[in-house]
């Protein structure tokens, strides 16, 4: 998995509660399928990710974190006012994951795999020519390769 290049981007949610500057690389991004962010998100996750001392919130009064119950070391970072979902960390990392919807410019950005599409919703059609997992690289259970 590549850096994209770094270029500072800038992202906001759709209330403007939540603004935010990235000043350094930027991971591809990711669609997870999982049932803990289908529900978080309405969707699925697609993130990108960043390393927090490159994220600087410009705006956060609204930005909410979520633990799950079933894994109180994970959070969803996501606005109060608009619902929109921003961030996915967890405990120890030293980076968030960036909902890249929020991004102002994804130029450049693509989209790398494919993680949890053993829970995909049957609506969601998956890119044949994305890497796709039926949980995630390096679980336990095993990699479906791309169709
Ligand atoms: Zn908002
Ligand atoms: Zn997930």
């Amino acid at each position: 998995m590549t850096d994209t290049t770094s270029t500072e981007r800038t992202g906001s949610c759709l209330c403007g509660g939540l603004r935010y500057r990235i000043t350094g690389p930027m991971r591809d991004v990711l669609d997870c399928h999982c049932i803990r962010c289908r529900k978080a998100t309405g969707h699925h996750i697609a993130a990108s990710s960043a390393r927090i001392v490159d994220i600087h919130l410009d705006a956060a009064a609204t930005l909410t974190w979520f633990h799950p119950h079933d894994d109180p070391n994970v959070a969803y970072g996501f606005c109060s006012t608009c619902g929109a979902s921003a961030f996915w960390t967890h405990g120890g990392l030293d980076t968030w994951s960036v909902c890249a919807g929020l991004l102002d410019d994804t130029s450049g950005m693509v989209t790398a795999e494919q993680w949890w599409i053993s829970t995909a919703g049957e609506y969601v059609h998956l890119a044949d020519d994305i890497p796709a997992f039926e949980t995630q690289p390096g679980s336990s259970a095993e990699a479906a390769p791309p169709s």
